[in-house]
């Protein structure tokens, strides 16, 4: 079988407003992650078709694109927005067969992708600089202008998300994009390309060369001509990324997962929490940077949460995402067997639940069984690093202190949320949690498109999402003029 994103060839390159093939004519299979079947073969972009798609970008800016009114690209991308909703459908059913993601899970990030669009087509001519006071005799004004050449290295866990709060904002602030997606899935990046051609993006605006990231996405990291680098993915990647960057020294914003914690004080509404602390540990096979990975629980309600999370775990349904169950498998039997190596590794602690998985489930598909660790130790491997699959852990703790100090425990710094009644607690904890984004009783506040999102410590620096995106993928120009 293979499979036609929107008619697309699944094989080529989107380079200077034409499909191609990759230079070397190679291509990269792809596969249904419920299934084990082939689902397409993807080109594999190296060098060369990177060095086209960067002349291909500078090209736009050198023309149309680049004198092109605020106002215009948002219509521009404001018709894509409306073209991603025309396709939802289609565009989920793709993730859906490509990422392993549960329909729903998969409808809402076509919803996402669409708000990205639709906020970014409505922000874009808001973007003010400023005149500020000085010497006498001079007029001193400031302008936000793009950086020009921006490429982005994005993941498989959630491409449409992905695409929506990077590549919407470069492409609202007026720069020009090469994108490479993941080698594992790419199918409805290759449709949103297509589709942006038709909501009228100028030749040259998005190029998009698929491939490995050793290959494609590492010269993409290390091009001379590219002015910016917008990085999702592991830590180990990205600082690769940002050496190569580094090298060109242009900035480059780096998402790379976490740790989260969900911090349950004994006053908290327990049944409010429950659906979030489960939910936001499972979503995706638990495949989310922002994944809830550490449930911390004060001694009072200890109990009660182990109990009712471990009969939450137990009665998930795991199976094919296009079932639409509330987990499907992994991206790919290599991640689940990476997985599957951190469960060894919990062999002596106390399994808390597990989900059965069906005996019916395709036997080449990437599945595991979701699994939550109770009474584990703060410095356990498990407790520390970023396990990428249906795993959490619970840790109890004493009190206030105790509770952030391990919160704050890891490498990690993406999102945090309290869960708690007392007002002056969730302000404290609020302050003195290092996350990025914080939750008071509540967790990822519905993935708000408006709300900026980045990391500390191992979790990257830079923020997309929000107006800061595009504060982000732009450069600030400072005019001062001495007229007497
Ligand atoms: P990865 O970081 O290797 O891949 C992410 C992207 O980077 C892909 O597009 C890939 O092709 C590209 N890439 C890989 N090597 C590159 C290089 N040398 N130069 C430039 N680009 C390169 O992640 P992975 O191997 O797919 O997954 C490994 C682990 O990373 C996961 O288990 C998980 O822990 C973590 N991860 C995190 C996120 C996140 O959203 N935080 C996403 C994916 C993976």
């Amino acid at each position: 079988m293979s499979i036609r994103p929107l008619g697309c060839d699944p094989s080529l390159c989107l380079i200077a407003g034409r499909w191609q093939a990759a230079q070397s004519g190679e291509t990269h299979p792809l596969f249904d992650p419920s299934t084990g079947e082939l689902l397409a073969q993807i080109a594999r972009g190296q060098a060369a078709d990177i060095d086209l798609a960067v002349t291909a970008a500078q090209a736009a800016l050198d023309g149309a694109w680049g004198r092109m009114p605020a106002v215009e690209r948002g219509r521009i991308l404001a018709r894509l927005g409306q073209l991603v909703l025309e396709h939802a459908e289609t565009l989920a059913d793709l993730e859906a067969r490509d990422v392993g993601k549960p329909l729903s899970q998969a409808r809402a990030d076509v919803t996402a992708l669409a708000r990205y669009m639709e906020f970014y087509a409505g922000a874009v001519d808001k973007i003010h600089g400023q005149t500020i006071p000085y010497l006498e005799g001079y007029t001193v004004y400031t302008l936000r202008e793009p950086h020009g050449v921006t490429g982005h290295i994005i993941p498989w866990n959630y491409p449409m998300q992905i695409i929506g709060r990077s590549v919407g904002a470069a492409l609202a602030m007026g720069n020009a994009v090469v994108l490479k997606p993941a080698e594992e899935a790419c199918l409805t990046t290759l449709a949103f390309a297509e589709l942006a051609m038709r909501a009228g993006l100028p030749v040259g605006a998005l190029n998009l060369v698929p491939g490995l990231g050793g290959e494609a996405g590492a010269a993409l990291a290390a091009h001379p001509g590219v002015q910016h680098v917008s990085f999702t993915g592991s830590v180990e990647t990205g600082r690769k990324v940002q050496q190569a960057a580094g090298q060109n020294v242009v900035p480059v914003t780096l998402e790379l997962g976490g740790k989260s914690p969900q911090i349950v004080f004994d006053d908290a509404d327990i049944d409010a929490a429950l659906p979030f602390l489960v939910g936001a540990g499972i979503q995706n096979a638990g495949q989310t940077c922002s994944a809830s990975s550490r449930i911390l629980v004060q001694r009072g309600v200890y109990d009660a949460v182990v109990e009712a999370m471990s009969e939450r775990y137990a009665a998930l349904r795991v199976g094919p995402a296009l079932e639409d169950p509330e987990v499907g498998p992994l991206i790919s039997t290599r991640q689940r067997d990476r997985v599957a190596a951190y469960l060894a590794q919990g062999q002596d602690l106390e399994v808390a639940a597990a989900a059965t998985l069906p005996a019916t489930l395709p036997a080449a598909g990437a599945y595991i069984a979701p699994t939550l660790f109770a009474g584990v130790s703060p410095d356990h491997v498990l407790a520390q690093e970023e396990i990428f699959g249906p795993v959490q852990v619970i840790i109890p703790f004493e009190d206030e202190a105790e509770a952030l100090a391990l919160a704050n425990g890891t490498a990690f710094g993406l999102v945090a949320s309290v869960w708690t009644r007392e007002g002056a607690r969730q302000m404290r904890m609020a302050r003195a949690l290092r996350a990025g984004q914080v939750f008071l009783n509540n967790y990822g506040a519905g993935g708000g498109v408006e709300l900026p999102f980045g990391g500390t410590g191992l979790s990257g620096h830079g923020r997309e999402k929000g107006f800061e995106a595009l504060y982000g993928f732009s450069s600030l120009k400072t005019v001062a003029a001495h007229h007497g």
